[in-house]
């Protein structure tokens, strides 16, 4: 599929895509699964690439730069919520596919060999961070560390619970170690222990079927983040938290 990448704009900056990170919410969309797909649409939110022009206004990137894309790539810039950046409100905040430019056109995502995207959604990539390994933070990544940062669970020596272990939830277990935080995987059954434990090192591993071992472990933890991506009850799970936990 071609197609003719929008006017750049004073504010535009002009990417190369070198990669782009797969999310399960693109394979929702390109099988329209929320019945709100317009084809031909070219998916992809978790984009890495290079800066090959900028607009005039733009100050911020210099050309040759790596830089990232998320799933935003515009909003209204005057509401309450863009005023507080927190453009993901936005009631006219523009997805990056299957949503439609300030100008008209038809966005389109990160399966492109280009992009043009306005520069206050486009984010530096520090250049000794592999661009293969940047983009999965661009949506699953930033999913579990904004709200972390948000709620301020950061506070290094804390106990932290991640709940599921698929995408997102292996993205929480490395930040939250970033962040110094002690982790404990939980976890329907035992198969992903190893690789919790071995692979991306968390400190501990909790099947939440064992009632035992989930009573031992009750209100042993400063934070809980629920990477579950279906319907569940919370009960058993917010017994594991402390009186005041997040
Ligand atoms: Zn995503
Ligand atoms: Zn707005």
């Amino acid at each position: 599929y071609t197609y003719n990448l929008r006017n750049k704009g004073p504010e535009d900056v002009i990417v190369r895509v070198i990669y782009c990170g797969i999310c399960h919410s693109d394979l929702i969309q390109m099988r329209n699964e929320m019945g709100m797909s317009h084809y031909p649409m070219v998916p992809g939110h978790e984009v890495v690439g290079i800066v090959t022009e900028l607009g005039s206004e733009v100050k911020k990137f210099k050309v040759g730069e790596h830089v990232g894309v998320g799933c935003i790539v515009g909003s209204c810039r005057k509401c309450g919520n863009c005023n507080e950046s927190m453009e993901q409100y936005c009631s006219k905040r523009i997805w990056t596919y299957n949503d439609v430019n300030h100008d008209g056109t038809p966005t389109q995502g990160g399966f492109a060999s280009s992009m043009v995207v306005d520069q206050m959604f486009v984010v530096r990539i520090p250049e000794n961070l592999p661009l293969e390994q940047a983009a999965p933070l661009l949506c699953a990544g930033v999913t579990v560390y904004s709200p972390m940062k948000h709620f301020g669970m950061t506070e290094a020596g804390k106990r932290c619970g991640i709940l599921g272990l698929g995408g997102v939830g292996h993205m929480g277990v490395k930040i939250a170690k970033a962040f110094g935080l002690h982790v404990t995987v939980i976890s329907s059954s035992d198969k992903k222990k190893e690789e919790a434990l071995e692979v991306l090192h968390a400190d501990a591993y909790l099947v939440s079927k064992d009632a035992e071992k989930m009573q031992e472990a009750a209100e042993s933890l400063d934070y809980i983040l629920d990477t579950i991506p279906v319907a569940h009850p919370l009960e058993p799970y917010l017994s594991l938290l402390k009186t005041n936990g997040k």
